[in-house]
């Protein structure tokens, strides 16, 4: 629920709204205490999603996809994930189709696309992309895994961090260095395969928030990749090709942070109606009235640049600059938003089986992965100063 008037949607995105909303009501809401507990998502659930017509929306029919290419079908997905405070588990699938799937759908060539995307969209091969290691995250173009050549593999060794989708994925985009000797010019992309010899995965790791998210570890040592699973025609392009697909990534994560700013006011919202206090519901507070009016206004404030930049994007016309300005702002507006929910809510608002405090811990993070806000202000500070 917008707080204000939003032009945004087609009637065909509403249908596609009610189908998700179903499913998720159906196939994760009951199972999500499930898959906290259990620090993971079922992977049968993606081939679920799959089935039902929720990954690959933009891949070519030919390829099992939907055939349509419209960020706004991605938006929903993530509104409705943050409305169901399923976060965890809803990064999973908006990683898989946001984030990951553009690497195999503009940098895959015609063989790579027809053995990997049929899976991809059918939810039988999930992905992770895997740039982060435990030495560097920011400062990417300082990474140590390297991939040196053999004949017609590739030999890599090193290890990543943080890993989204980390257990649960089957193929994941590497980041490494063909040519350890230079910085961003020597990194490359590559697809390493679940059952490939020297792969292996380290700990879930254990976080304060998002838990059913598979957050991990994966180590690689002497895996013999074939050079066809390199991405793109070239090596040591690797840096240029994040560079164009984080514009999507950052964008994805405003959507998110702002989405659960609009679940945590309406939540909220309506608690307060209900909550009473000295003879009066919470609602009928002076303070009350003036953080929900805060809110409201902020939501409805980055709400009008967000679908704004849905459109810019769906034109091909989103810039770095505009992706991050986007990216730090709501992941702000995302942590003061739960911040204030919490509070009104009172001691339930610490209580996990209230929404608030599920998404209080998830949002957490969202200043923080896909590029720190800190980072986000150096990339517009740059574009405006260079
Ligand atoms: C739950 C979770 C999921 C993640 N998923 C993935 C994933 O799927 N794939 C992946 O590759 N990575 C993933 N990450 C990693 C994430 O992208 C990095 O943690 C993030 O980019 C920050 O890197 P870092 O942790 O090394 O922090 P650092 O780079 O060490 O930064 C530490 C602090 O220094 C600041 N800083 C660094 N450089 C500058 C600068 N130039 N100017 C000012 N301040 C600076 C940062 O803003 C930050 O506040 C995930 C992380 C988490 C926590």
């Amino acid at each position: 629920m917008s707080p204000m008037r939003r032009d945004l949607f087609e009637s065909e995105h509403d249908m596609f709204r009610d189908s998700f909303r179903r499913f998720l009501d159906k196939e994760i809401v009951p199972r999500a205490e499930e898959f906290e507990r259990d620090g993971i998502m079922d992977r049968a659930i993606f081939a679920k999603a799959g089935e039902a017509g929720f990954l690959g929306m933009e891949v070519p029919e030919e390829y099992g996809g939907g055939g349509v290419k419209d960020f706004r079908y991605n938006t929903v997905i993530i509104e409705e994930c943050a409305e169901t405070a399923i976060g965890g588990s809803g990064l999973g699938i908006t990683l898989h189709n946001d984030i990951c799937l553009p690497y195999f759908l503009h940098l895959g060539n015609e063989e790579q696309k027809q053995r990997w995307l049929p899976g991809i969209c059918s939810g039988e091969l999930i992905t992770a992309v895997a740039m982060t290691e435990p030495g560097i995250g920011s400062d990417l173009a300082s990474m140590t895994t390297t991939a040196i050549r053999d004949g017609d593999v590739y030999i890599v060794n090193g290890s990543k961090t943080f890993i989204t989708n980390g257990i649960n994925a089957d193929l994941v985009i590497t980041a490494v260095k063909t040519d350890p000797s230079q910085k961003h010019k020597g990194m490359s992309l590559m697809i390493i395969e679940r059952s490939m010899e020297g792969f292996e995965r380290g700990r879930n790791l254990e976080k304060i928030g998002l838990h059913s998210q598979d957050t991990a570890e994966l180590f690689f040592t002497d895996v013999r990749v074939p050079v066809e699973n390199l991405l793109g025609p070239d090596e040591g392009e690797g840096f240029r090709h994040l560079v164009t697909n984080l514009p999507q990534e950052r964008l994805s994560i405003a959507v998110a942070g702002l989405a659960s700013a609009r679940a945590a006011y309406r939540w909220t919202l309506e608690y307060v109606k209900e909550r009473q206090a000295f003879g009066q519901p919470i609602a009928g507070f002076q303070n009350t009235r003036f953080k929900l009016a805060e809110l409201a206004t902020e939501v409805a404030v980055a709400e009008a640049f967000v679908d704004k930049a849905i459109l810019a994007h769906n034109q091909g016309q989103l810039t770095a600059e505009e992706a991050a300005m986007a990216k730090w702002w709501c992941s702000e507006l995302q942590g003061r938003a739960t911040d204030i929910g919490v509070q009104l809510h009172g001691g339930y608002g610490y209580m996990t089986e209230y929404p608030i405090a599920r998404a209080y811990t998830d949002a957490r993070v969202t200043r923080i992965y896909g590029g720190t806000t800190e980072i986000m202000k150096e990339i517009i500070g740059k574009s405006i100063l260079n």
